[in-house]
């Protein structure tokens, strides 16, 4: 068995090489992945698997597109999302690339009720969930979330990242008060948080897709962005091939302002080529195709005042009505924007989407109570309000 200190040189050392290319001017970094895609369709087809591509927002759409570029076709290498759940300009221009729609498997309702809301990060999310669903499996992570001590797989190492911040510790760690003999709260009815949102509305159902047509994704994730995938994209590399994970991520190297050059001269491709987008799209009747793969809700690609590319509205889009980073997020955060378009929606979300065992409805309201986030006083400044999620990124993993 490889040795702590041999598996953390090795990282070390993957890590240092995969950040020389990221330092590498944008033609390498399109060259560089154009060459991994056609690498991953190669090493698929000597074992037997298909390839698809796993379409979200942007960065996703951008990598479909530069795979339609390079003269793969939906029938060799399909675009599959989770469509309703993105911005209606987002799932406008998946009609228009032909992308296919699957369904989610439990409505956003029935997985708050019954596991709890996706709040804070995904990360910390896990770990409370974990801390408030104790077994003698999962014993020695909650004894790490809650000390940092890790066990002998971690090296018997102290004060780790995989200890709960004290503020996060605070309001959840009571779960562990007896065990730990420590003395945190316990939230209160309804306050149940949890991280599986993501795998009932997106991850199953695109995983269940993919086995059932012997298929492995192609994803638009950079390292660059940050999160929980952000080390092993820099460790695996752009395609990997493991146990139980094959995909491959050819923007594993690019920083934003890559992504955003690429999305531009893909949109040129699709304005040259929309004819030819317009054959296989699955637009509803009536509807036109959209003049630019950018959605909307992304406004357009600019340089700022520094000469970087921006988008004009939407940094980032996702999910409506998700709690992941909402702690960091300025008001008006997007629970008052959501006020502002839609009060009769808002009203349901934040105050009776969920029941308490006595029928009292509550929502997001009380979790957002209890986190420290206000949310009841109207805050409107629509001017100035953009969807960012530039903040969650930056989110620390504890
Ligand atoms: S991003 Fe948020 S709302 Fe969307 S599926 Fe994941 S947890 Fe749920």
């Amino acid at each position: 068995m490889i040795s702590y200190e041999e598996r953390t040189k090795d990282y070390a050392e993957k890590i240092a090489a995969f950040q020389v290319k990221q330092k590498q001017p944008y033609e390498f970094k399109r060259r560089y992945a154009e060459v991994r895609i056609k690498e991953f369709i190669r090493e698929c087809a000597v074992r037997g698997l298909n390839c698809h591509v796993s379409v979200g927002g942007l960065d996703s759409i951008t990598l479909l597109m530069l795979i339609r570029s390079m003269g793969y076709t939906s029938s060799d290498i399909p675009g599959v999302s989770v469509s309703s759940l993105e911005d209606s300009s987002v799932q406008t221009v998946h009609r228009a690339l032909g992308v296919e729609r699957l369904k989610p498997y439990k409505n956003k309702v029935d997985i708050l009720q019954e596991f709890g809301f996706p709040v804070i990060s995904k990360e910390v999310a896990a770990k409370i969930e974990l801390l408030a669903n104790p077994t003698e499996k999962n014993k020695t992570v909650r004894h790490a979330i809650i000390t940092g001590e890790t066990g002998e797989y971690g090296g018997f190492r102290k004060g780790t990242r995989m200890k709960l911040a004290d503020r996060w510790l605070k309001l959840f760690g009571g779960y562990a008060n007896e065990e730990e003999g420590v003395d945190y709260c316990v939230p209160p009815n309804g306050v149940k948080v949890s991280s599986q949102c993501c795998y009932w509305l997106k991850e199953k159902p695109a995983d269940d897709w993919a086995r059932a047509n012997n298929s492995v994704p192609f994803l638009g994730l950079m390292a660059s962005e940050g999160g929980r995938r952000q080390k092993s994209l820099m460790i695996n590399g752009c395609n990997y091939f493991g146990k139980s994970t094959t995909r491959s991520a050819p923007f594993a190297i690019f920083m934003r302002q890559d992504i955003l050059t690429l999305a531009q001269e893909m949109d040129c491709y699709y304005r040259e080529h929309i004819d030819r987008f317009a054959k296989t799209s699955k637009l509803r009747s009536g509807e036109i195709m959209p003049e630019s793969i950018i959605p909307a809700a992304y406004g357009e690609i600019k340089r700022d005042f520094s000469g970087k590319l921006r988008t004009t509205k939407a940094q980032r889009t996702g999910c409506s009505m998700c709690g992941f980073g909402i702690h960091m997020e300025k008001r008006p955060h997007r629970f008052d924007r959501l006020r502002e378009r839609n009060p009769k929606e808002w009203d349901f979300w934040m105050n009776r989407c969920c029941k308490d065992p006595d029928g009292t409805l509550y929502g997001w309201g009380r979790v957002l109570d209890y986190i420290g986030v206000g949310w009841r006083d109207e805050v409107f400044d629509m001017e100035n309000a953009q969807l960012s999620f530039d903040d969650i990124d930056n989110e620390e993993e504890t």
